[in-house]
């Protein structure tokens, strides 16, 4: 009773449990292992820039990959497809096309034979030119998920993407530990640069990287020696590791339906917390019930020892028996309740605002991006056209970027604080927002003083460091709301 009632209770916050011995198995997890991208990141990718030879249009390098990419499933392969859709580009239909899970994918467009993918998966499959040579010391570089496309077996283009990590991560990860996970580890296919600057960042105990799905299978195998392993996937490569673990967790919002098919439990909504919520659940269900198996046989060996020495008539030994039935059972059944319930009185933020304030926040990445072309395009420009560029950046940030802080500072703060208990966490925030105000005001007073002839070198560096430095604040600022908003969210 106590059990069904917890998989019940997971399934009202969307997260669907196959059976009372996955449950059962969540409250004892010692170790989970998680997938990156799509898991401890939102899979949600941005294409933030296209390289491609000197003889071919970025644009049709992107045509070429997003097509080939149409019949994939994997998460990067989607934020690629979309990137071109949103560009207006023209998919064309591949042919035989094959996929290595979460490798990449070959196959013939337009009667080119191409191949879209990982460093590893697209070079083994290219001659070495200048232009692979460059891009290879470009993807060391710079700290982002990278993807090649090669035609023709040369390399063609190569894209970056910006897979952020879920904002609720850092306190999910926090959470668990709080419930009792001694080890997490990160296991993914991606590079190893990219995973190792998760590890710090997250406070991992181990990160595997540039994994096979039958990699990610000896992992969990490896880390079972020490306890119920839990393994948290999200594409097709996940399956098999999924299936291996003693309770194998899908991201199915967005991933796979294999993985979701091979997994013991599935999060139906897109959100990472839900883990945490399912385990302290599985916790709550499996001490409910063992109170109840404890209560029960407690209560029915008294009984015995009455009616064996005579206190109890066989039919009033009946009765009691049933009555410690109903007993255990009514017990058992505790477990549907909430125990926070009433505990939490007024809702702090509605899903829906919560969905719309993230929304605003990845309407903006665009202005944040921008920073950082900016930042870029300053370092070559000629003299006299970074005033220019400025004067755009400057007008874009006040159309765009203030009026969206000033509106939380003066009307979504203030509400959450008269509904809130953590008002000094706003407090900080607010902070944040002052010193955004004071960098953008700094670099309209830096334009300003620019002469017709435009920046000698020393403003020049002057115009970087504070791009460098607003963009980081507001990278910074924006993680920090999400990650707020989502632990003010009602809990239902
Ligand atoms: P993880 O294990 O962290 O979920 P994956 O192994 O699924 O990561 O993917 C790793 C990398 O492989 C991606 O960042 C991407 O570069 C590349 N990749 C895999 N499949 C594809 C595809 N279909 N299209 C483009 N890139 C792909
Ligand atoms: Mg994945």
């Amino acid at each position: 009773m106590a059990i069904v009632s917890g998989v019940s209770r997971c399934a009202a916050k969307g997260v669907l449990v196959k059976g009372g011995g996955a449950l059962e198995m969540l409250a004892r997890v010692k170790t989970v292992i998680l997938d990156k991208t799509g898991t401890i990141t939102d899979g949600r990718a941005r294409l933030i820039e296209v390289k491609s030879r000197t003889d071919l249009d970025p644009l049709e390098v992107l045509r070429l990959a997003a097509s080939l990419d149409q019949g994939s499933h994997h998460v990067i392969a989607r934020a690629l497809v979309a990137a071109a859709r949103e560009r207006g580009l023209r998919l064309a239909a591949p042919s035989g096309s094959r996929e290595e899970a979460g490798s990449g994918v070959t196959g013939r467009i337009d009667g080119h034979e191409i191949a879209v993918g990982g460093w590893d998966f697209v070079s083994a499959r290219i001659e070495e030119t200048a232009f692979s040579r460059e891009i290879r010391e470009w993807i060391r570089r710079d700290g982002t998920v990278s993807v090649l496309a090669a035609k023709d077996g040369i390399l063609a283009g190569a894209f970056l993407l910006a897979d952020e990590v879920r904002p609720e991560a850092g306190s999910v990860l926090r959470r668990l530990r709080e419930a009792g996970v001694d080890r997490i580890v990160l296991a993914t296919g991606d590079r190893t640069e990219l995973a190792e600057s998760l590890q710090s960042f997250l406070g991992l105990d181990s990160v595997v990287a540039e994994l096979k799905p039958e990699d990610k299978t000896r992992i969990v195998e490896a880390e079972r020696s020490a306890g119920p392993v839990m393994m948290v996937g999200d594409g097709v490569n996940d399956a098999p590791a999924l299936a291996a673990a003693d309770v194998g967790v899908a991201m199915g919002a967005r991933g796979a339906a294999a993985s979701s098919e091979a997994a013991d439990v599935v999060i139906l909504v897109d959100r990472l917390d839900r883990l945490v919520s399912a385990i302290s659940i599985a916790h709550r269900s499996r001490s409910i019930a063992l109170q109840s198996v404890y209560m029960g046989m407690g209560l029915s060996v008294a009984g015995m020892f009455a009616a064996a020495f005579g206190y109890l008539t066989p039919v009033q030994g009946a009765l009691l028996q049933e009555a410690i039935d109903v007993v255990a059972i009514l017990n058992a059944l505790r477990a549907l309740g909430n125990p926070k319930r009433g505990w939490r009185k007024t809702t702090q933020l509605p899903h829906a605002e919560l969905i719309q304030l993230e929304a605003e926040h990845r309407a903006l990445m665009d202005v944040v991006d921008e920073l950082r072309h900016t930042t870029e395009r300053i370092q070559n420009l000629p003299k006299t056209e970074v005033r220019k560029e400025l004067a755009d950046l400057d007008a874009l940030l006040r159309r765009r970027l203030l009026p969206h802080e000033r509106q939380d500072d003066e009307e979504l703060y203030p509400r959450l604080r008269s509904r809130a208990a953590t008002p000094d966490a706003l407090a900080g925030m607010s902070r944040a927002h002052m010193e955004i105000q004071r960098q953008v005001h700094s670099l309209t007073s830096l334009r300003k003083a620019l002469g017709a002839h435009g920046p000698s070198p020393a403003q020049r560096y002057e115009i970087q460091r504070l791009l460098h430095g607003l963009e980081a604040i507001t990278r910074l600022h924006f993680a920090q709301e999400q990650e707020i908003y989502r632990l003010l969210e009602d809990e239902q």
